[in-house]
């Protein structure tokens, strides 16, 4: 899998012992989770650490449980060495998913997967939200059979790296230091990110060896992008990097939420594609030839003009970051797909050649559940440096 840099890989100097040994402790867990089958001898190469203090390391995680031998690995010429992989089974992480219209929550070992599963109505908003996320956290944290590493939380709006809330205008949460109030509550760790990103995280697992950066849009009512650049999640300057569903694209244009007109939201997002094919917004298609069954010439040319419009706005980020993975998580099944297939082609029409030949849009790897692997993964990548292997 492609590699995640979530802290330094090499130990630094200038940081106190203590700060230094956790480093040190969480390049030797991102090592380890990789996916390949390592030696004591690979992370020394790899993190630039010292053997001794490889052994040292290696030794206290696996007395915490975290790393396990697996058995001889094949020989350089002398005694075999030992494989180390993590045990996925030694922890568990609760991940929260307030994207869609009901909360869901899940609560899984370290290599994640389905799990338990339980989900809330969702229509609250502002503070009975947040008592449902944490009744949420209660009944998973109580059918835990490891120590709970720590909580994710995947929810739309502009989230700050500490965990507020800067705006969630749909849940009710504005300046709303989520983070801190759920950590409060529940006596847990809780990281809290944008949906998008925290889908982008999902996704970067699934990335082939040697891509570095990618970028998830989610297409629903609104949409948004999650972005990781250079193997690192990009945020901006403001937590708003990727924000486009407010992107004006066509002057003139319909009335947007937001004030405006002619936002990318207004030809891009679900709303007016079931509105095209002839749909409530609230009950919307199970899939794709649900879809195109009430008028499938209408749904057709929706879906054509949202493919142009954001193959537009995607080829002009691929051309700014030079982003080569684009993928589309939409929560109808099978219209990722239809929608991957054209705005490649929308792409490939608007960039350099060169820029273009390894540009890869596709459809996200399980849409229904991406969010939910995001938090995940976040509670990974944030409480002990590694990401999933
Ligand atoms: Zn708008």
């Amino acid at each position: 899998m492609a590699e995640l840099l979530v802290g330094p890989l090499r130990s630094v100097g200038g940081a106190s012992g203590q700060d230094a040994r956790e480093l040190n402790r969480r390049s030797v867990l991102h090592a380890v989770a990789s996916g390949a089958a390592i030696t004591r001898a690979d992370l020394a190469r790899l993190t630039g650490l010292t053997r001794p203090t490889i052994s040292s390391l290696v030794e206290e995680l696996a007395q915490e449980g975290l790393i396990v031998e697996t058995g001889p690995g094949p020989s350089a010429g002398g005694k075999r060495p030992t494989l180390l992989a993590i045990d996925g089974a030694a922890r568990q992480v609760i991940a929260i998913d307030v994207s869609s219209d009901v909360v869901v929550g899940g609560l899984s070992d370290l290599v994640g997967g389905p799990g338990v599963v339980e989900s809330r109505p969702g229509a609250a908003t502002g503070d009975a939200l947040v008592d449902e996320i944490v009744d949420l956290i209660s009944v998973l944290a109580a059918r835990a059979t490891a120590p709970i590493v720590g909580v994710g939380v995947g929810t739309p709006g502009l989230v700050h790296a500490d965990g507020t809330i800067l705006e969630a205008a749909n849940l009710g949460w504005h300046d709303r230091a989520l983070g801190a109030e759920l950590t409060e509550r529940t006596g847990l760790p809780v990281w809290v990110a944008n949906d998008a990103d925290a889908a982008a995280l999902a996704e970067f697992a699934h990335l082939p060896e040697g891509r570095d950066g990618l970028a998830v849009v989610r297409i629903g009512a609104g949409i948004g992008a999650g972005l990781v650049l250079g193997g690192r999640p990009y945020r901006g300057s403001r937590a708003a990097a990727g924000e486009i569903g407010h992107l004006v694209v066509v002057p003139d244009g319909d009335p947007c939420s937001c004030g405006n007109a002619g936002c990318l939201e207004t030809v891009a997002s679900l709303r007016p594609v079931l509105a095209a094919a002839g749909f409530e917004f609230t009950e919307p298609p199970a899939d794709h030839a649900t879809l195109i069954e009430r008028d499938g010439d209408a749904a057709d040319a929706a879906l054509d003009l949202a493919a142009l419009h954001l193959g537009s706005v995607l080829a002009h980020l691929i051309a700014i970051v030079d982003v080569a993975d684009v993928v589309l998580s939409v929560e109808i099944a099978g219209v990722g797909e239809v929608l991957a297939e054209r705005v490649q082609r929308v792409v490939t029409d608007r960039l350099l050649p060169t820029l273009t030949q390894d540009v890869r849009v596709r459809a996200a790897t399980d849409a229904d559940r991406v969010v939910l692997d995001g938090a995940h993964a976040l509670v990974l990548a944030s409480a002990l440096g590694m990401v999933r292997s």
